[in-house]
């Protein structure tokens, strides 16, 4: 049994550790931006496919008898192609992600994109610590320009800051004691602005700023591209997978 896992993520990584170890022959790929990806087992593709037909041919050729789409809740266009290619191809697709947060009662502001994230920052009138992504910054420029802003990523974003955001370059999981310490400043920061990265339990970031009364301002998840069978654990994932062999 050949899988293709869509990987990019904690998820996408234990899911491939499980596959590997069951005696499943695996392709797991990577869009290829980050310059340090981290290692998972099987072969290693990288740099996309070229949309969902490229994906469909992909299929195909390699003989792939199934797809787990493990990548970030966020990553809406890969999902997409994902579930177009599969389609188009007869094969099996399984969605992995996070349980979304969004069902939970915290008094958080939930925004549609970030444009309205970026609105809702600037409202809270507070400083911010903004996790969102380096791709994303560019809508937040603007509304938050001239205020106090710490944000945090993995990678240097290409976009210029401001000269009041400071960059935090650092690669999660983040404990609580770290975003404790980050809220805490200096500057003390009064408003988060995240996206629904989703988990059985809550990210330590969002307890620290519980814990100091900050605002919280969610990216919702994009809107998936269709009836996707989605399971939210890498064992549950691998027994779809060992019910198909
Ligand atoms: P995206 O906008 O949905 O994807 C854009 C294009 O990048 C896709 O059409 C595809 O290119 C390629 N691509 C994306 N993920 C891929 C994968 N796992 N394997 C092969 N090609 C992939 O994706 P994104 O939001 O930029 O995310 C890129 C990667 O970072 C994903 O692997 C995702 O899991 C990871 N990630 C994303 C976020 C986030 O917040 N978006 C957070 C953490 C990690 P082709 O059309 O050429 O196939």
């Amino acid at each position: 049994m050949h899988v293709l896992v869509l990987g990019g993520t904690a998820l996408a990584r234990q899911l491939a550790e499980l596959a590997d170890a069951a005696g499943i022959t695996l392709s797991y790929s990577l869009a290829g931006r980050t310059r340090s990806p981290q290692n998972a087992p099987g072969r290693i593709v990288s740099g996309g496919f070229g949309g969902a037909a490229g994906l469909a041919e992909w299929l195909t050729a390699e003989r792939v008898d199934a797809v787990i789409d493990a990548t970030h809740s966020f990553a809406a266009g890969m999902t997409a192609n994902a579930f177009h290619a599969c389609q188009s191809r007869g094969v099996p697709l399984l969605r992995l992600e996070p349980r979304s947060w969004a069902d939970r009662d915290e008094g958080w502001s939930w925004a549609e994109d970030h444009p309205q994230a970026a609105r809702l920052a600037a409202q809270s009138g507070a400083d911010v610590f903004l996790t969102v992504g380096r791709q994303n910054l560019a809508a937040y420029l603007e509304p938050l320009r001239g205020r106090v802003v710490v944000t945090r990523m993995v990678e240097a974003p290409d976009v210029t800051l401001p000269e009041s955001w400071r960059l935090l370059l650092a690669r999660g999981p983040f404990q609580l004691a770290d975003e404790r310490a980050v809220f805490a400043g200096p500057p003390a920061l009064g408003c988060l602005v995240t996206k629904d990265a989703g988990g059985e339990r809550l990210d330590p970031k969002l307890i620290a700023a519980s814990e100091v009364g900050a605002s919280v301002v969610i990216l919702a998840r994009p809107k998936p591209p269709g009836e996707l069978a989605v399971v939210h654990q890498p064992d549950q994932a691998l027994a779809w997978l060992t019910s198909r062999t």
